[in-house]
C-alpha cells in the first residue's frame, strides 16, 4: 500500500473530523483540494511523488444529510424546495432537492426504482443524482450544484436569447436528450425551462427526469403538474400513448420560447387562460405554433417545425435533430455561451 493511504484510513474512524483536522495529520500528504465527493462517497485524490494522481476510495459510506451544512433556499416547484448546502468535509456544494410525497405502500418500489434511474445516470448533459433518500414521507434528493440555476431564472433576466447561443444550449440539450432516450431508454416527460440548469462553464444540463413520473404516482400530488401541460405534447394531453419524441415537442416549445421571450401559445381573451383545459385543448386542435420567419433564419425555422410536429411520426428524433443544419451554422462564429451566459446572468453562488 502506498504512503499515507493507511494513516488516512486509521486517521478518521467517523465523519467527525474536520477538513482542517484532517489536513494538519502528521502526514501532510493531503490538502484541502484532495478530497472529493463523487456518486461512491468521500474520496481522496492522493498525490503521490513518483505516481500519477490516484483515486482512492475514503469510505464506503455513502453521502448523508447529517453531511452537509444547509445554506440557503434558492428555488420551489410545485413538488418541493430546493437547498443549497455545503459538504462538511469538502465545502463541495449541492442542491438538496426535498419533495414532499405521500406513497401508498404499493409505489414505494416504483419510486425506488425512478430514484436508481436518476441516480445511474452518468452524462455531462444530465445533472448528477449523487444519492437520494426517503424518509418519513420527505424523498431528498442530493443533486449537483448548478450555480446559473435554471434556463427559466435566466431567460427572466434576458428576455430573450439570441439564436447563436440557442444554438449552442440546444446542441446540449439534444446531447442529454440523446443519451436519456437511446442509451436509457427513459423519456424525461418533464422538459421545460426550470428543468434546464446552467453553471459557469456554460454547460446546460437536463434535470428532474424521473420527478415527474413519482410525483404522478402519489395520489395527492395531481395538482403539482398543473405548471407542466404547457409543454405536453398534444399526443400524450390526449391520453394516448406517448414515446420519447414527446419530449421533442417540449424541446421545440422550450426554444421558440427563449427566441421570442414568450410562451409560444397565447391565451384567445386577455387575461390569460380560464383553465389548464383550454390551453390543452388549443395544443390538441389548433395548428402548431412556429418561428416567424421575419424574425429568425429559415434553420431555426425549420429546426422549430421539426420539433413542433403535431404527428409524432413526422416529428424528428434526438439523433436526426443532431444533423439539422441549424445545430451547426454557428459553429464557425466562436461562440461563446459561458461568457455571453456570465455576464448577462449572476451565478446564484460563488466558489
Ligand atoms: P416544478 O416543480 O413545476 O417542476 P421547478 O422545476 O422550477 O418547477 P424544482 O425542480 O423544485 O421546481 O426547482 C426549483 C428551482 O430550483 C429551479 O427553477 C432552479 O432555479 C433551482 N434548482 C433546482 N435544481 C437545482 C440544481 N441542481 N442546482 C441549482 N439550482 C437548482
Ligand atoms: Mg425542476
Amino acid at each position: 500500500m502506498r504512503k499515507g493511504n493507511l494513516n488516512v484510513e486509521l486517521e478518521i474512524p467517523s465523519y467527525e473530523k474536520s477538513v482542517s483536522e484532517f489536513i494538519s495529520t502528521p502526514t501532510g500528504t493531503f490538502r484541502a483540494g484532495d478530497l472529493i465527493v463523487d456518486k461512491n462517497g468521500v474520496r481522496i485524490i492522493s498525490q503521490n511523488e513518483d505516481e500519477p494522481p490516484n483515486l482512492i476510495r475514503l469510505s464506503d459510506n455513502q453521502l448523508t444529510l447529517a453531511d452537509m451544512d444547509i445554506i440557503k433556499v434558492i428555488g420551489k416547484g410545485n413538488g418541493g424546495v430546493v437547498h443549497l448546502v455545503q459538504h462538511k468535509w469538502t465545502g463541495q456544494f449541492f442542491a438538496l432537492k426535498v419533495i414532499q410525497v405521500n406513497i401508498p405502500e404499493p409505489n414505494r418500489r416504483q419510486i425506488a426504482q425512478e430514484l436508481k434511474i436518476n441516480q445511474s445516470a452518468q452524462s455531462p448533459y444530465v445533472v448528477v443524482c449523487y444519492q437520494s433518500f426517503y424518509d418519513n414521507g420527505f424523498i431528498s434528493i442530493v443533486l449537483e450544484y448548478m450555480d446559473g440555476g435554471s434556463l427559466a431564472d435566466f431567460l427572466k433576466k434576458v428576455q430573450t436569447i439570441p439564436e447563436k447561443y440557442l444554438a449552442a444550449i440546444c446542441k446540449q440539450v439534444l446531447m442529454g436528450l440523446l443519451y436519456i432516450h437511446h442509451d436509457k431508454h427513459i423519456i424525461h416527460r418533464d422538459l421545460k425551462p426550470s428543468n434546464l440548469l446552467i453553471n459557469h462553464t456554460g454547460a446546460v444540463k437536463i434535470t428532474d427526469f424521473g420527478v415527474s413520473a413519482i410525483l404522478e404516482s402519489t395520489s395527492d400530488q395531481a395538482n403539482t403538474l398543473i405548471g407542466t401541460y404547457n409543454y405536453m405534447s398534444p399526443e400524450r394531453i390526449r391520453g394516448g400513448k406517448h414515446g420519447p419524441k414527446s419530449d421533442i415537442w417540449s424541446l421545440g416549445l422550450v426554444l421558440l420560447e427563449c427566441a421570442t421571450g414568450k410562451f409560444p401559445y397565447s391565451p384567445p381573451e386577455e387575461g390569460g387562460w380560464v383553465n389548464c383545459f383550454e390551453l390543452m385543448e388549443t395544443i390538441v386542435n389548433q395548428p402548431p405554433p412556429c418561428a416567424p420567419s421575419d424574425r429568425f433564419s429559415p434553420e431555426f425555422c425549420s429546426f422549430i417545425s421539426a420539433c413542433l410536429q403535431k404527428d409524432p411520426n413526422h416529428r424528428h428524433s434526438a439523433r436526426k435533430l443532431m444533423e439539422h443544419p441549424f445545430i451547426s451554422m454557428y459553429e464557425d462564429s466562436n461562440v461563446d455561451f459561458a461568457a455571453y451566459f456570465n455576464k448577462a446572468g449572476s451565478p446564484l453562488a460563488t466558489f
